[in-house]
């Protein structure tokens, strides 16, 4: 039992590149891709890197946060055009503030294969409250089925893992169910072995993985996840220093690293096509 929690597939990594995010900017590090052409660019180049999977946010003209529809789709559109099988992922949560219309809008109309699902509301980064309401979470779980796209669902502590075991009961959250632990933020669960450790081993017993930490804990997770059989996320959403004192290139400089570090130890890195029939979809 044990071992079945902790295994995806034992020799393939599905590597996610979550190359934007929310609260980054420019100035954390220049290299962060904020507009259209910029995060396309940045997909391609994570995918020939080895990502399988891209985990996509918006921002608008002057880099601020945001959920603009017309944003999405000049992203997704872009990426499709090019035929690149990279899976997509895009955000349902987008930063703070957004109308439930403006978060589920993205992949109801342009129907990725995966979006994110925050599994619980917490205090953001010790500063704002980021929302996920149960009456917005069955909503989005729903709107989710309907669409036909898999949600990643965030756990950031364990009272999330708790609130996404109760959606599954209730036929919200379809089985098997895909989590990203997210470790490390302010607010949530540090980004430690033990900590990564004690969430997998409190999964659905048929449900897959991926992980990342945020800031010091960051490579301590990823090889922690490499070890235990899991997937893994890397990019600038999550740290801007690629190590201590020295900030990231590009998303793919992440990549590469992940790529690297997964094949010294004879795990290889599942491409699209491989991560479809892990993660199960259609
Ligand atoms: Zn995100």
């Amino acid at each position: 039992m044990f071992e079945t929690r902790r295994m995806n597939d034992k020799n393939k990594v599905i590597v996610t590149a979550a190359l934007t995010g929310a609260v980054t900017t420019k100035k954390d590090n220049p290299n962060l891709p904020t507009q259209p052409e910029e995060i396309i660019a940045s997909a391609l180049a994570c995918y020939e890197a080895g990502a399988a999977v891209v985990h996509i946010h918006v921002r608008d003209e002057e880099d601020n946060a945001s959920m603009r529809y017309d944003r999405f789709e000049e992203i997704v559109n872009g990426i499709r055009k090019t035929g690149c099988p990279v899976i997509l992922n895009l955000t349902s949560s987008g930063g703070q503030g957004f109308s439930w219309e403006e978060r589920i809008k993205p992949f109801k109309e342009l129907k990725p294969e995966l979006a994110s699902f925050d599994a619980g509301t917490m205090n953001w980064l010790n500063s704002v409250v980021f929302m996920n309401e149960p009456e917005f979470l069955e909503l989005c779980g729903k709107e989710m089925i309907a669409a036909g796209v898999k949600p990643e669902i965030e756990i950031f502590d364990m009272g999330m893992l708790n609130t996404a075991k109760y959606y599954i009961k209730k036929g919200i959250i379809q089985e098997p169910a895909h989590f990203q632990l997210c470790l490390g933020a302010p607010g949530g669960m540090e980004a430690t072995t033990e900590n990564l450790l004690y969430l997998v081993n409190h999964l659905p017993e048929n449900s897959t993985w991926s992980t990342f930490g945020i800031g010091k804990g960051a490579n301590e997770v990823m090889l922690a996840s490499l070890a235990l059989g899991g997937n893994i996320r890397v990019g600038l959403e999550d740290n801007v220093y690629y190590n201590a004192g020295q900030k990231a290139e590009s998303n793919e400089q992440f990549v590469r690293r992940a790529a690297r570090m997964a094949e010294e130890v004879g795990r290889s890195l599942a491409t699209p096509e491989e991560a479809r029939a892990i993660l199960g979809l259609k």
